[in-house]
Parts: C-alpha cells; sequence; structure tokens
C-alpha cells in the first residue's frame, strides 16, 4: 500500500471542507502557566496542570533520583517482572491518601477505565453512564459484555427512571459518573447517586479526573468532597492532571485491588509506569499530604479570576470547580475570540459542538495554582478587550 492512503486522504479533505482541520500546536519547555507556543510568548489557561506540579523542581529531583536507581523503563508488565518496590509503595501512598483500603496503578487514566470497566463487568450486568461521561469511559463500557443505559446529565429523576424500567432484569448494575464534568466544571450529584444506588442494590464509579488533586482535603477528590469514603465502589484517579505526570488508579477493596492485578488488561498486557514517573507522583502525593498550600492556591486563583470575568459581564456558567468556561454561544464566534484572545497573549481553547451542545461554544479557562495575580490581572484585561471589540461584552 505504501504512502498512497486515498481512503485517509479523502477523509482528510472532508475535515477541511469542514473547517475543523487542524495542527497540533507545538509548546516550546515546560507546561507553565507562561509559555511559548508556536513561537508566541502566552499566559496559558489550558493546561490541566491544577497545581502547578508540571515541572516542579521537587518532583524533577524525585524523577531523576528514581531514574538513578531504577533506570529508565519498567522493562516488564506488572505481571511477569515489571512491578518494582516503588510501584508497591505508589500504591500504599495513594490508599493512604484516599482514605480507601487498596489502590492499583495504571499507566493512565484513559487505560485504567478501559481495562477497569470490563474487568468488574459481565454478560448478564447493566452499565448506567451519564450522558456526559468522558471518552474514556464510553470506550470502556464498549469493551464491556454488559448491556448498557445512559441517563440525562446529572438529571437524579432520570437515573432513577433508568432504574425503576430495568435493573430487575439484571444481576450486578454499576452507576457510572464523572466526579467533575471536564467541560462545565460542574461536581457530580454523588451523594443522591449513591442514595439511588443503594435503594436499587447498584454499585458505584466515579472518573475522579478532573476532582483529583482539586477537590477534598488537599486534592483528596469528589469522595472526600461529599464525605463519602467507603460507599463508592471505584473511584478513579488520574496522575496526569493536577499530580502532574502521568498514570491513572482506581481506589476500591482488596478485593477489588486483587481482581484488576488478575483481570484488568492493562495490568497484564502493557508495560509498567516508568519509574521516572513514580518517583515523581509519590513525592507530589506526599506535598499534598504535607501541606493544603497548593490546593489553597488553586481555588483563591479561580475565585479571582471567576469572579473578575464575572464582573465585566461575562457568562462563566455553572462551574463550581477552577475550570471556568466562558459561554460565547455561536461556534465561529467562539473560535473567534479565542483566537483573537491568542493573538493578545492569552492561550484559551475554543471548545464547540460536537465537544458540547450547538449554540453553546466556549473558551474553557483552566486556572492553576501556578498562575500569578499579575497574569490573571493581564488575562482579564485582554478578555475584557477582546469581548469589547467583539461585541460580546
Ligand atoms: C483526562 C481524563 C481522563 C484520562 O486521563 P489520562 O490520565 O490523561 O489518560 C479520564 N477521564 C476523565 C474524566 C478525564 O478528564
Amino acid at each position: 500500500m505504501g504512502s498512497n492512503h486515498s481512503f485517509l486522504e479523502g477523509k482528510i479533505k472532508d475535515l477541511k471542507d469542514e473547517g475543523v482541520y487542524r495542527k497540533l500546536p507545538v509548546l516550546e519547555g515546560a507546561n507553565e502557566a507562561e509559555i511559548i507556543l508556536d513561537g508566541q510568548r502566552v499566559i496559558n489557561l489550558s493546561s490541566n496542570n491544577y497545581l502547578g506540579f508540571s515541572n516542579h523542581p521537587k518532583l524533577k529531583k524525585a524523577a531523576v533520583e528514581a531514574v538513578e536507581k531504577y533506570g529508565v523503563g519498567a522493562g516488564a508488565v506488572r505481571t511477569i517482572v515489571g512491578n518494582m518496590d516503588i510501584h508497591e509503595e505508589l500504591e500504599k501512598i495513594l490508599a493512604e491518601f484516599k482514605r480507601e483500603e487498596a489502590v492499583m496503578v495504571f499507566q493512565s487514566g484513559f487505560n485504567c477505565n478501559a481495562g477497569t470497566i470490563q474487568a468488574i463487568t459481565q454478560k448478564g450486568d447493566l452499565i448506567i453512564s451519564d450522558e456526559l461521561n468522558h471518552a474514556s469511559i464510553i470506550d470502556g463500557v464498549r469493551l464491556s459484555r454488559a448491556d448498557k443505559a445512559i441517563f440525562k446529565h446529572s438529571d437524579m429523576e432520570d437515573l432513577e427512571k433508568v432504574l425503576k424500567e430495568k435493573r430487575d432484569n439484571y444481576n450486578n448494575c454499576l452507576i457510572i459518573t464523572d466526579g467533575v464534568f471536564s467541560m462545565d466544571g460542574d461536581i457530580a450529584k454523588l451523594p443522591e447517586i449513591v442514595e439511588l444506588a443503594q435503594k436499587y442494590n447498584c454499585m458505584t464509579y466515579v472518573d475522579d479526573a478532573h476532582g483529583s488533586g482539586v477537590l477534598g482535603e488537599s486534592g483528596r477528590g469528589t469522595v472526600d468532597h461529599f464525605h463519602l469514603h467507603g460507599k463508592v465502589d471505584f473511584s478513579i484517579g488520574t496522575l496526569s492532571k493536577a499530580i502532574g505526570v502521568i498514570g491513572g488508579y482506581v481506589a476500591t477493596s482488596k478485593s477489588g485491588q486483587e481482581w484488576l492485578n488478575h483481570r484488568g488488561r492493562p495490568i497484564l498486557f502493557s508495560t509498567a509506569l516508568p519509574p521516572a514517573a513514580v518517583g515523581a507522583i509519590i513525592q507530589a502525593v506526599k506535598m499534598l499530604m504535607e501541606t493544603t498550600e497548593f490546593t489553597d492556591r488553586l481555588w483563591s486563583n479561580a475565585k479571582y479570576f471567576k469572579e473578575k470575568l464575572g464582573k465585566l459581564g461575562f457568562d462563566t456558567g455553572n462551574s463550581e470547580t477552577p475550570i471556568t468556561p466562558v459561554i460565547i454561544g455561536d461556534e465561529a464566534e467562539t473560535m473567534e475570540f479565542s483566537r483573537k484572545l491568542k493573538e493578545n497573549g492569552v492561550f484559551v481553547s475554543g471548545i464547540v459542538f460536537p465537544t458540547v451542545p450547538k449554540g453553546t461554544g466556549r473558551v474553557r479557562c483552566m486556572v492553576t495554582a501556578g498562575h500569578t495575580e499579575e497574569m490573571l490581572d493581564r488575562a482579564v484585561d485582554t478578555f475584557e478587550k477582546v469581548g469589547k471589540e467583539m461585541g460580546i461584552i
């Protein structure tokens, strides 16, 4: 076949015709609050590096030390000979941090969902999923042999309707929700979900990728935020966002962990996390256990930024977290707004249909602990200037 992939070339032309073809932006240097992107210096309001850990000196030092002792690669899957003592140490400290019985670590949040959901469900089971759940949950559900049902976003009446209609026809039932929804920054109604799960004898599964390192005491997550320890069966976290490195994990029971050890396919068939990542993550978790200064700064920065944008008359939606959508509406206008912000030195990505519903295009601002007040002021001034130029405010 060689280089002539005409079946793809046609599809790529379609993307171009639809105006959705894009090139990947190129970042020169570390992912900091201010960056050089495509050769231009900009304030970065688009990373998931909530706590500024991805380039933190203490994490880098821990990574280098782990490389010195363990090398650059784990050398095997965990079930053969890639399971180093630092992987065990990481799971122990994460379980302690999360205040749960046990933790199983995966190579990413994505493959944690892909590997866990299929391992804990089977034919004859039902999975009920929030309509706005993350793509990796959708893929995980597709890999399962269980039946699926969707409930309207955070709509507890609709969830109960599905439960009433379907629950009795199945063996096990698993209710899955994101902890924090990434496009709007709203928090799942976890206490109500847990209550319904108890009433209808279901298990609960929370993907807390955007809650890990953000919500709860020193970033312990959505389960901790609602004081629901021991009441959520599977609590998934990522180590790639606020923790600043790479990886994912499930906090669960000892038996949940043991089962994933045997049937979590990414554990069996994909090489273990590299030592540098593990060393850095252990350091990050230790820092969060020592102090709340990182999460405190994240939340005070987010509050400061949100208030200032609100005062200018921007619509920041229903966010309850540092994720700050600025809703513009029209798709083309949203992308134009994002482009003009970048020209003026602020990088914030535009998000439009089909990622969010038609007519709710937005730029999504990710405030972090790494932003200084001066940077946030400069970003707000730029929003004001561009917003006025375009007649948005
Ligand atoms: C980012 C994200 C993931 C994937 O996590 P990675 O560690 O980046 O693979 C999974 N679920 C949700 C809800 C996410 O936002």
